[in-house]
């Protein structure tokens, strides 16, 4: 089917992993999508080039999430292209695994700049561009928000502040027809966690199975499921939510 034909969609982060997943997820159902990196250009363009082979656009997009200006350039082009949006997905994120206690002032700086405040800046530039289409907001958060995971503190809790932001969103943005929501993945087999769990990945991924009642990690193709939904019709009404999937990791 090609129920979303003709949306037009931002995902950050979307040259690898769960970000190019829902891009590709997007534009099977029709959607227009923007191919968001931040250096590896040839990802980017392998991404764009898939998702074009479902006869969609894909526009390439590079900008530094650290970096307003770099932000407001992404946003000029979507507006020069497009003029319009109807989903922004915030996906990108970057930390550093470290103890609390050896964290500090540039790392938090960094992990909330691009979770947090590029968030808000983005939102602030995509809010105009959905004027009329009731846009879709949707966070990556991760379960570190709510639960404590070895060296997790940094992005952890920036998580639990990007959820707070993604309700706040929903509150202020309802009367506009826009809905904001929260994806919190389980762990996810991504370059991101490959690096996380580093020579241990492998037990860590069987202590994750174990823990879990449908017995596997989470797919990107497991998000992209969510967030299609998400932008759909039938979930018009959902807002404000942290919606899980993760298998049920976190019930036990
Ligand atoms: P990453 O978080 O590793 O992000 C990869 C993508 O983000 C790439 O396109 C990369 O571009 C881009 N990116 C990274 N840093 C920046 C930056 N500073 N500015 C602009 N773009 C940037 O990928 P994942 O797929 O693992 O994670 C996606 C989201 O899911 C994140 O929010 C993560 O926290 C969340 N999540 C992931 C889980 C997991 O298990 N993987 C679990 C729970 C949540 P480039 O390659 O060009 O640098």
């Amino acid at each position: 089917s090609q129920s979303l034909k003709g949306k037009k969609v931002l995902i950050t982060g979307s040259s690898r992993g769960i970000g190019r997943a829902t891009a590709l997820a997007f534009a099977k159902e029709g959607a227009d999508v923007v191919i968001h990196y931040r250096r590896d250009e040839e990802a980017a363009i392998a991404a764009a080039e898939e998702v074009r082979k479902f006869g969609v656009q894909a526009l390439i997009c590079k900008a530094e999430l650290e970096s307003p200006a770099e932000i407001d350039e992404m946003f000029d082009t979507i507006t020069t292209e497009w003029g319009a949006l109807d989903v922004f997905m915030a996906n990108a994120a970057a930390t550093a695994f470290k103890p609390a206690m050896e964290t500090k002032d540039y790392h938090i700086d960094r992990t909330y700049q691009v979770v947090i405040k590029s968030v808000l800046h983005a939102v602030q530039r995509a809010v105009p561009l959905m004027e009329g289409r009731n846009g879709r907001i949707i966070t990556i958060s991760s379960l570190g928000s709510q639960f404590t995971l070895p060296f997790y503190s940094n992005i952890g809790s920036a998580k639990a502040a990007l959820e707070s932001l993604t309700r706040y969103l929903a509150t202020e943005l309802g009367p506009k027809g826009i809905t904001s929501n929260t994806i919190s993945p389980g762990v996810v087999e991504t370059d991101s966690v490959r690096f996380y769990a580093k020579d241990a990945f492998e037990t860590f991924k069987t202590n994750v199975i174990s823990r879990t009642p449908l017995q596997r990690l989470t797919q990107p193709e497991d998000v992209a499921g969510l967030a299609l939904f998400l932008a759909s019709d039938a979930a018009s009404f959902i807002t404000g939510q942290v919606i899980g999937v993760d298998g049920g990791l976190t019930l036990i």
